[in-house]
Formats: structure tokens, C-alpha cells, sequence
């Protein structure tokens, strides 16, 4: 008895902690709080925790548009187009990165 009535607490502790994935609150942390302080209380840490912030940027990159080469830094024309003696101006894409 005691025992299926300790399996249904660590099991509501383990479910509770798998609502932690997107949050900023870890599985680890979750399943501390819902383990040691009930699982009403891990749930109540979990919904309480923000998601996770996503950052980004957008970086620029240099691109020849007879090679397709990209480069990051700025050239008047392509460097590798200039080894074939063609003069190539180097167009400016912006690529959006999310951390
Ligand atoms: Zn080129």
C-alpha cells in the first residue's frame, strides 16, 4: 500500500517535471522541487517560470553573384571571380540567426 501510494507520488513528480521543457526552470530543478516540496508546489514552479528567451540577429555577409562565394567581410569585388579576371561587385544578404 505504502508502496504504490510512493509510485504515485514519484510518478506525479515526474510528469510535473516533464512540463519544464521549453521553460527556463531545468527538468533537474523541477524534479527537485516536485519531489521534496509535493508536486503541487514543482507544478506551481514550473507554470510560474517564463520560456525560454530566443535571441536574433541578423548578421551581413557578403555574396558574389556569379560564384555564389559568401564572404564576411566587405571586398570591392570577388576575390575568387578576380583571379579569373573578371571583376565581380559583391552584393549585400543579411542572414537572420537565432541563438
Ligand atoms: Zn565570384
Amino acid at each position: 500500500m505504502l508502496e504504490s501510494i510512493a509510485l504515485g507520488y514519484f510518478c506525479c513528480a515526474l510528469t510535473v517535471s516533464l512540463f519544464s521543457f521549453g521553460k527556463r526552470i531545468s527538468y533537474l530543478n523541477a524534479l527537485t522541487i516536485s519531489i521534496f516540496l509535493t508536486p503541487i508546489s514543482g507544478l506551481i514552479a514550473v507554470l510560474k517560470s517564463d520560456r525560454f528567451l530566443r535571441v536574433s540577429h541578423y548578421i551581413t555577409r557578403y555574396q558574389c553573384p556569379q560564384c555564389k562565394m559568401e564572404f564576411t567581410e566587405p571586398h570591392i569585388v570577388c576575390p575568387h571571380c578576380e583571379e579569373k579576371k573578371l571583376q565581380i561587385d559583391l552584393h549585400q544578404i543579411k542572414h537572420l540567426q537565432i541563438i
